[in-house]
């Protein structure tokens, strides 16, 4: 490693590089003697503990100390980190002594790494553990910390979370994103937000998409007097009149936005706004633009204008709108990306009978979400790979060029195509002509706003979502909505805005799900059952049946808590430098490590206990119960084994395999008839001494 030349180029912190070299030595596949893998182990676990906080300014000497004492083979590696205790030491100096890291990377909190990827932050773990319990209303109060809709965001959030989730490692990501909406169905109550005292403050909001709503549900929170202005006859945004309701159900989605109404926000609809000051003009303190991106993009081309083009989300939204509009019965959909799934299973749904998808890369670039474009397929939707769009031509037809990326691109000739509609699904644009003139400055037709304030140029205006993140998803306006509102607040309320509170958070203390050891990195991830494809293609009807919650309470017990075990690793080092190595564990590419195998230990661990005394979270437990001892990590007892009873006390005091294993070490029989603990080995050797004392004194 060569960590001068690495920090020339961009700076790094040395502990993590050292930790991460040492971890690779110690993962290696090379067969290593258990006295190189202690000491191998006995380093890292020092430089872990660094990177924890868990070290003082001495421990780098004995880093030195301990590094020395390994064998010529790694003398490389150990010269590498000699340099860089010597020539960066002012950055070994800071964790020790500051508990600072450089980049900041060593000591932020430890989040679960599908909360950290959640843009709205919700407290997985918890919401998960809750659900593992039975206790749906718990779950459903986790939850509404984050996010006022979980069951609309529960049937169309592409989830990143389950991307993120450290199960991928080592067998599938946890099914995190239905059980927001099994919370939600099976609570037996909604849970209503506290309000504080009334501020006298007025915002209103311009959007009733899902960055407004959210606005609207942490402003209501904070005791403001909130009012949404939205053009359309419904609330909910592109989620009511862009994502269908074979995917999200109208009913789910308003029931959700009712409960922002009974939280005294009032939604305005069928209001346009036109005048950016509108309602600074009115008396309001301070105003938000969520307008999202209504309009259809359009294709670019020559003759993108006649009749028989479409645009998807004008498409969509006339659906949506009860108008009706029938296509077919050859519908061409052009796009890669969700809204052109949508459009082409909605194109079936109104009347189509042949609807293909034409794309200029493959399947597999499609940004759509993969169960997205499988769900298509499935209803018979034709992807049409590798042809890009030239032109269109009166009498129904579309000309297509061979892709570039296609392998016949060369010699391929551009293809002309009959089709009773083409629907562009190529992406939206935002309704952005009445901000001309203010100071909002707009970017590629997005408003520019401060990233942390979200304040437009305009004082007191604020904006968020779609229109000024850029397309994205739910939960990301979400994200957004939750930013906007303690930003709104704290200029209304002339303080500073609360930036950790827009950090993941810990928002219950959920107890461990008892949960068997060979489950618990099972690779049977499961399914959300939906009606069959050749019928459903032609309702408007949910796609889904109702996921069973039994189901979803057996699957919680596959999240491995990674809100209690940070994937340290210390754990696995005690075992390594114990020389036991129950205890194997494989990077996950969070910076943390995952337990590897949960079946391993019932064969290999001694119940010695050396991992959870540096376990620093408490995620792992060695204990006696009823006489046995029990090794325990993150509620899945991995080992169980019988105690070895002192002959003197009649008391449990070690498990047997540990003293065997002690004995057999001491040169000892690997078990005795004769067994005694250390407090009556103790209390014996003091009344032979006394004893002899006595002798001696009688003499
Ligand atoms: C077809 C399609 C499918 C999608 N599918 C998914 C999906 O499955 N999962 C997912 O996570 N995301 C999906 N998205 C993206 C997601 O819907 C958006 O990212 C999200 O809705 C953006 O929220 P927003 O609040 O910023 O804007 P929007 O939801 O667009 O809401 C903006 C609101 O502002 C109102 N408005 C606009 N101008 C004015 C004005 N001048 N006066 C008054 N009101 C105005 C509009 O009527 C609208 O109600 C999809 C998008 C599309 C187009
Ligand atoms: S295992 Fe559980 S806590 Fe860990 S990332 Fe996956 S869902 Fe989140
Ligand atoms: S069980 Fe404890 S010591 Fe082991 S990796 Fe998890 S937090 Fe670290």
């Amino acid at each position: 490693m060569t960590e001068k030349s690495n920090e020339q180029e961009k700076e790094v912190c040395p502990v993590t590089e050292y930790l991460k070299a040492f971890r690779i030595r110690l993962h290696s596949e090379e067969k290593q003697s258990p006295a190189l893998r202690s000491a191998l182990a006995e380093v890292t676990r020092m430089i872990t503990e660094i990177s924890l906080g868990r070290a003082t300014e001495s421990h780098l000497d004995k880093l030195v100390m301990a590094a020395r004492s390994l064998p010529e083979s790694e003398q490389d590696l150990v010269a590498s980190l000699e340099t860089s205790l010597a020539t960066s030491r002012e950055k070994w100096l800071m964790h020790v002594i500051d508990n600072a890291c450089n980049i900041g990377i060593c000591f932020e909190p430890h989040i679960a790494p599908c909360q950290e990827a959640c843009p709205a932050h919700i407290d997985i773990p918890s919401m998960i553990a809750h659900i593992g319990h039975g206790n749906y209303d718990a779950s459903l109060s986790v939850l509404l910390k984050d996010t006022p809709m979980p069951n609309s965001c529960g049937l169309v959030c592409p989830a990143p979370c389950e991307n993120a989730c450290v199960q991928k490692t080592v067998s599938q990501p946890v099914l995190i994103k239905p059980m927001k909406s099994i919370a939600a169905r099976c609570s037996t109550s909604y849970p209503m937000q506290e309000i504080a005292p009334a501020t006298g403050k007025k915002v209103a909001i311009i959007g009733a998409g899902p960055a407004g709503i959210t606005t609207a549900y942490y402003l209501a929170q904070k005791g403001h007097h909130v009012e949404i202005f939205d053009e359309r006859e419904e609330p909910g945004g592109t989620m009511r009149y862009g994502i269908p309701n074979y995917r999200l159900p109208n009913d789910i989605l308003q029931d959700e936005i009712n409960q922002i109404r009974k939280m005294g926000v009032k939604i305005h609809n069928r209001y346009k706004v036109k005048h950016v000051r509108e309602f600074l003009d009115q008396g309001f303190d301070a105003t938000f633009i969520a307008i999202g991106l209504p309009f259809s993009r359009r294709l670019g081309l020559d003759g993108d204008d006649l009749p028989f083009v479409l645009g998807g989300m004008d498409f969509l939204s006339a659906v949506r709108d009860g108008k009706d509009p029938k296509v077919g019965p050859h519908v061409i959909v052009i796009g890669g990306g969700n809204a052109a799934i949508d459009v082409a299973m909605t194109s079936f749904r109104q009347g189509a009978t042949k609807v293909q998808m034409w794309y200029r890369r493959t399947r597999k670039d499609m940004p759509a979400n993969p169960h997205e474009v499988e769900m298509a397929l499935a209803e018979g939707v034709e992807l049409v790979e590798l042809w890009a769009p030239t032109k269109i031509m009166e009498g129904n037809l579309i000309e297509f060029a061979r892709s570039k990326n296609a392998p016949d691109a060369a010699t391929a000739k551009p293809v002309t195509i009959r089709a009773d509609q083409i629907i562009a699904g190529i992406g939206q644009d935002g309704d952005i002509a009445w901000l001309d003139g203010s100071k909002i400055e707009l970017e590629w037709g997005n408003i520019v706003a401060d990233p942390v304030t979200l304040e437009t140029g305009e004082p007191g205006i604020f904006s968020g979502g779609d229109i000024q993140h850029g397309a994205s998803t739910v939960v990301a306006a979400i994200g957004s909505g939750k930013r906007a509102a303690e930003a709104i607040d704290s200029w209304l309320m002339k303080k500073e805005m609360d930036l950790p509170s827009l950090k993941p958070q810990r928002r219950d203390d959920v107890p461990y799900l008892p949960v068997d050891a060979a489950f618990r990195l099972s690779k049977s991830r499961p399914h959300v059952p939906e009606k069959d494809p050749d019928t459903r293609k032609w309702l408007h009807d949910f796609i889904q049946y109702d996921w069973d919650e039994n189901e979803a309470r057996i699957e919680a017990g596959r999240c491995l808590r990674c809100d209690l075990c940070i994937g340290c690793g210390l754990c696995e080092l005690a075992c390594i430098q114990v020389g036991v190595e129950a205890l194997k564990m494989v990077e996950t590419g969070n910076r943390r490590l995952v337990f590897e195998d949960f079946l391993r230990p019932a064969s290999l661990c001694i119940g010695c206990g050396a991992c959870a005394s540096v376990c620093p979270t408490g995620a792992i437990r060695v204990e006696n119960r009823d006489g046995m001892r029990v090794t325990e990590i993150t509620g899945t007892v991995v080992r169980s084994q019988p105690m070895q009873v002192c002959s003197c006390c009649d008391k449990p005091f070690v498990s047997s395999v540990q003293y065997g294993k002690t004995r057999s070490n001491m040169g000892g029989p690997g078990d005795t008839e004769v067994v005694t603990c250390p407090t009556c080995a103790r209390l014996r050797a003091v009344e032979s001494l006394n004893d002899m004392r006595w002798i001696g004194a009688s003499r």
